[in-house]
């Protein structure tokens, strides 16, 4: 494969685990040094590991991304290591459903703290880094909830949000060359569909099965189905792309 990020530096929240883990490791394949970033610090530093022993460059960070003074340690952890922050990818999420009558103060605020003031607070910090270089790319993991879907009243207005958040980056930010956009990604396999699953009481293969049954393309989605379209908005081949949002979903 072409090192198409070569020289570049990557920061992937959530990069622990599933979609975030996938990406930092495409990135990592194709030339780019990781900042793998994620809650714990044994995941990140589980993935990291991975992308090292395969020859490629890798930092793990701990970091609650809702901590504004962590996720500046964050920042500063890679320009110390790296010298800059080139691309931002925010993978970082939680889900805690329920429908509106059950829907708690706290069920509802870490979920908007988490994806808003989570993704608000790292692009903030990173297009610090990225305007006077005159280039950045910023990628936010959306959801095909933020159009609407039962019993995720917190999280679809999130990710509605966050659609948002990246339209007036990108209008803010394009000036300065830095491209802002964001993924919606179907059911993917991971452990946080996995979770949906044990709190449903459903069987994780039957869930499955339903969810494919009710895809187009008959399959869930794989975190490499993220991640390539993550890569290819980060790649010089969407350099004239801004403010979308790539539904990622098996269907139309
Ligand atoms: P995942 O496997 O659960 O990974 C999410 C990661 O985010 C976990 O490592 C989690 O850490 C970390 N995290 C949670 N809160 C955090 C915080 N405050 N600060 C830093 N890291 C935090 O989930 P995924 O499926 O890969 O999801 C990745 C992104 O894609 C999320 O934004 C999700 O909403 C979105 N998405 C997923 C799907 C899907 O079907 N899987 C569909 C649409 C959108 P811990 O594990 O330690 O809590």
């Amino acid at each position: 494969m072409t090192a198409r990020f070569e020289g570049r530096t990557v920061v992937v929240t959530g990069g622990g685990r599933g979609i975030g883990a996938t990406t930092a490791a495409r990135f990592a394949r194709e030339g780019a040094a990781v900042v793998v970033s994620d809650l714990d610090r044994e995941p990140a530093e589980a993935v990291s590991g991975e992308i090292r022993k395969s020859g490629w460059r890798a930092l793990p960070i701990a970091c609650d991304v809702t901590e504004r003074a962590a996720v500046e340690q964050l920042f500063e952890s890679a320009v110390r290591e790296f010298d800059t922050v080139d691309i931002l990818v925010t993978c970082a999420g939680i889900i805690k459903d329920n429908l509106i009558h059950k829907m708690s103060d706290s069920d509802w605020d870490s979920v908007i703290n988490t994806h808003l003031r989570g993704t608000f607070l790292c692009a903030q910090v990173a297009q610090r880094l990225m305007v006077p270089n005159r280039f950045g790319k910023i990628v936010f993991l959306s959801s095909r909830s933020a159009l609407g879907n039962r019993g995720q009243a917190n999280y679809s207005t999130a990710k509605a949000g966050l659609q948002g958040l990246a339209r007036t980056l990108a209008l803010e930010l394009g000036p300065f060359n830095v491209n802002v956009n964001t993924v919606a990604p179907g059911f993917v396999e991971t452990r946080m569909t996995r979770a949906v699953a044990e709190r449903t009481g459903m069987d994780y293969e039957a869930l499955k099965k339903t969810s494919a049954e009710q895809t187009a393309l008959r399959r869930t989605g794989r975190p490499e189905d993220i991640a390539g379209v993550i890569t290819f908005l980060c790649s010089e081949d969407a350099s004239f792309i801004t403010g979308q949002t790539v539904y990622v979903t098996g269907s139309p």
